[in-house]
C-alpha cells in the first residue's frame, strides 16, 4: 500500500513558479554583446516562457520535439530554458565552439525542428543552413534584421497558457560530450533528474545558495547546462548577472557593479580575470564563492582567491552527470586547518553530493573494487539519479551491470569521501607495467616561470611500453630549456616519472570546451619516436 502524501510530478515548471512566486521582483540583469543592459526579474521569465512555450506550440512543435539554441548567456536564453520545457519541449544548448562537422552531426542527430540563436552565430547558421534540412525555424535572440527577433516572435503571444503535463521521467534538455574521441554523444537530462540534481546543489557543501546570492556565471548556458545553476539558482530565488560577452574587463564591472556574491566557471576563465586585474592594477573582485570546475583548479588559483577572501568550491563533474559529482567545500575540520593545509585540500575535487556514490575500480581488471584508503589509483565510476543510464539513440546501455557509470577519469578515494582526480583512462601512462598520471606532470610543470601552458602524453617506448614526454608553450618574454623543466620537476614527482623529453610548442591544441586536446596533440606528433 502506498503513504498518503500528496503527488507532485517533478516537472522544471515547478522552478520556475516558485521563483516568480516567491522571488518575483529578484533580478535577472544582461548585459549584451552590444555593450547594452537590460533588467527583468523572475516573473517576467516566467511571463515570457509562458508567451514562448505558446509561441512554439503556434509552430507546430510538439512534446518532445527538439529545439536548439547556439547563445551565450542572457536572460533569453534564460527564458528558452523554462518555455521549451514549458511546453513538453527538450533544449538543445549546442556549443558554437564545435567545428562544422561536428555541428552538422549533433543538430541532424538531435533531429532539432527550430533553431534559437544570436547574433553574434549568425555567420554559423548561415554556413550550416544547408546541412541542417530537417531545422523548420530559426529564431534570433537579438534583433533579427535576418529572421524572426525572440522579442517580436513572443511578443505577439498573450502568455495565457497552462504548462504541458507529462511523465517527470521525460526529457527536458539535451546536452552533448564535446568528443573527444568520435563523434559527440547526446545525453538527456529529464525533468525528474534536473530537479533532484538542482536540489542537491543548492546545499551549504555545494554551491551554497540563499536569497541574498547575486550569481555571475561565467561557465557558459551551452556547457553542461552551466553547471545546474540557472535551476537551483531559480529555486533559491537568487539574482543573476548574465554576461553575453566572456571579457574580462566587463565581468569584472559587472561583478562590482551589481553587488556579484558568487562565479562559477572553468580555471582559464579565472586565470584571464587575474591577468587583467594585474595589468590594471586593480583588486579581484569581492567574491563570496567562486566554483572551478571543468578542468583542475591550480595551486595558485586556489591560493590567490583564498588570500582574497573567497571561498574556493572545485567540483568535478562531466556531461554525463548532469553535471555535478563532487563539490570540495569546507570539511568539519576546515577552522582548525593551516592556511597551506586548506589549500591542499581545495586542490582535490571535492565530495560526492547527496544523491552520488562514486567507487574506483583496478585500471586492468574492472571487476575489483578499490578502497578509500587516499593510495589506490583507479577507474572512477559514478551512479545516481541524475547520472546517464544511456546515450541518445544508442542501442546499449552506458552503464555495468550494477548500473555504474565509467567516467573515462582515474582517481583516488580518500576515507572521508574526498575525490582526488589523477588523469583520465586514455591520457594515463603506462610505464613499465605502472601508472604515472600526465596530469600531475602538467601541473607541476605549469609552476615553472617561464611555462604558460604544459601538456604532457605517453610516447611508445621500446623498452618501457610508453614514457612522459612534454609539450611546453614558453611564457612571452620568458626563456628556457628542457633540463630546466626537468630540475624544477624532479623535487616535484617521483623520479621514473620525470619526462623523458620536453618539447617547446608555439600552441598547444584544444577542445570547444577549452581543455587540452591531447587527441589532436598526439595526432600532431604521431611520427614521435622515443629511444
Ligand atoms: P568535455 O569532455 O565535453 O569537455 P565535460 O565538460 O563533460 O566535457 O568534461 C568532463 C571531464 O572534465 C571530466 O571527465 C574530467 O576529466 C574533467 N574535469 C571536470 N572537472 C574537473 C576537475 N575539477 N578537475 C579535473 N578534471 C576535471
Amino acid at each position: 500500500m502506498l503513504g498518503a502524501m500528496q503527488d507532485w510530478n517533478m516537472r522544471v515548471t515547478h522552478v520556475i513558479d516558485h521563483a516568480a512566486r516567491e522571488a518575483p521582483d529578484r533580478e535577472i540583469v544582461t548585459r549584451w554583446a552590444d555593450g547594452s543592459e537590460t533588467r527583468t526579474d523572475w516573473a517576467g521569465i516566467r511571463r515570457d516562457a509562458l508567451k514562448m512555450a505558446q509561441a512554439l506550440q503556434k509552430l507546430g512543435i510538439k512534446p518532445g520535439d527538439k529545439v536548439a539554441s547556439i547563445a551565450m548567456n542572457h536572460s533569453r536564453h534564460l527564458v528558452s530554458w523554462y518555455g521549451v520545457a514549458g511546453m513538453g519541449g527538450v533544449l538543445h544548448t549546442v556549443n558554437p565552439r564545435l567545428f562544422e562537422d561536428q555541428l552538422e552531426y549533433i543538430v541532424n542527430h538531435a533531429d532539432d525542428r527550430v533553431v534559437l540563436y544570436d547574433a553574434m552565430f549568425q555567420p554559423i547558421v548561415d554556413k550550416m543552413r544547408d546541412r541542417w534540412p530537417q531545422v523548420e525555424h530559426y529564431i534570433c535572440f537579438d534583433s533579427g534584421e535576418q529572421t524572426t527577433a525572440f522579442e517580436d516572435w513572443i511578443g505577439a503571444e498573450d502568455g495565457d497558457f497552462e504548462w504541458v503535463q507529462g511523465d517527470e521521467r521525460d526529457p527536458c534538455m539535451i546536452c552533448y560530450t564535446s568528443g573527444t574521441t568520435g563523434n559527440p554523444k547526446g545525453v538527456q537530462y529529464e525533468h525528474r533528474s534536473t530537479l533532484m540534481h538542482a536540489m542537491a546543489g543548492l546545499q551549504p557543501s555545494a554551491f551554497n545558495f540563499s536569497a541574498a546570492s547575486v550569481m555571475l556565471p561565467v561557465v557558459p548556458m551551452f556547457h553542461a547546462a552551466s553547471w545546474g545553476l540557472p535551476y537551483a539558482g531559480a529555486m533559491a530565488g537568487i539574482k543573476f548577472v548574465f554576461s553575453a560577452v566572456n571579457d574580462p574587463a566587463v565581468l569584472h564591472e559587472m561583478m562590482i557593479k551589481e553587488g556579484v556574491t558568487d562565479s562559477a566557471g572553468v580555471p582559464t576563465v579565472w586565470l584571464a580575470h587575474f591577468q587583467y586585474c594585474d595589468k590594471e592594477g586593480i583588486d579581484l573582485p569581492p567574491l563570496r564563492a567562486a566554483t572551478i570546475g571543468g578542468s583542475a583548479a591550480p595551486k595558485f588559483m586556489i591560493e590567490r582567491l583564498m588570500k582574497n577572501g573567497t571561498r574556493v568550491q572545485h567540483a568535478w563533474g562531466m556531461t554525463e552527470t548532469s553535471p555535478i559529482g563532487t563539490v570540495g567545500g569546507p570539511t568539519h575540520d576546515w577552522d582548525h586547518l593551516s592556511f597551506d593545509e586548506k589549500v591542499a585540500k581545495t586542490m582535490k575535487q571535492g565530495r560526492p553530493i547527496f544523491g552520488v556514490e562514486l567507487r574506483t575500480v583496478d585500471l586492468d581488471d574492472f571487476t575489483k573494487v578499490l578502497p578509500r584508503d587516499g593510495e589506490a589509483s583507479g577507474a572512477l565510476q559514478i551512479r545516481g539519479p541524475w547520472i546517464i543510464k544511456r546515450y541518445f539513440k544508442a542501442d546499449e546501455d552506458a552503464v555495468t551491470e550494477d548500473g555504474w557509470f565509467n567516467t573515462g577519469d582515474v582517481g583516488i578515494l580518500h576515507p572521508d569521501g574526498t575525490l582526488q582526480l589523477t588523469d583520465r583512462t586514455k591520457d594515463v601512462i603506462k610505464s613499465g607495467g605502472e601508472w604515472i598520471s600526465s596530469v600531475e606532470l602538467e601541473n607541476a610543470a605549469v609552476g615553472h616561470p617561464a611555462v604558460a601552458e604544459a601538456a604532457c602524453v605517453g610516447m611508445p617506448h621500446p623498452k618501457w611500453d610508453e614514457r612522459p614526454v612534454l609539450f611546453v608553450v614558453k611564457k612571452e618574454g620568458t626563456e628556457c630549456d628542457a633540463d630546466s623543466v626537468v630540475a624544477f620537476l624532479s623535487d616535484k614527482v617521483a623520479k621514473w616519472w620525470l619526462p623523458d623529453a620536453v618539447e617547446f610548442v608555439d600552441d598547444i591544441p584544444h577542445t570547444a570546451t577549452g581543455k587540452i586536446s591531447k587527441k589532436d596533440l598526439r595526432a600532431r606528433f604521431s611520427d614521435y619516436r622515443l629511444e
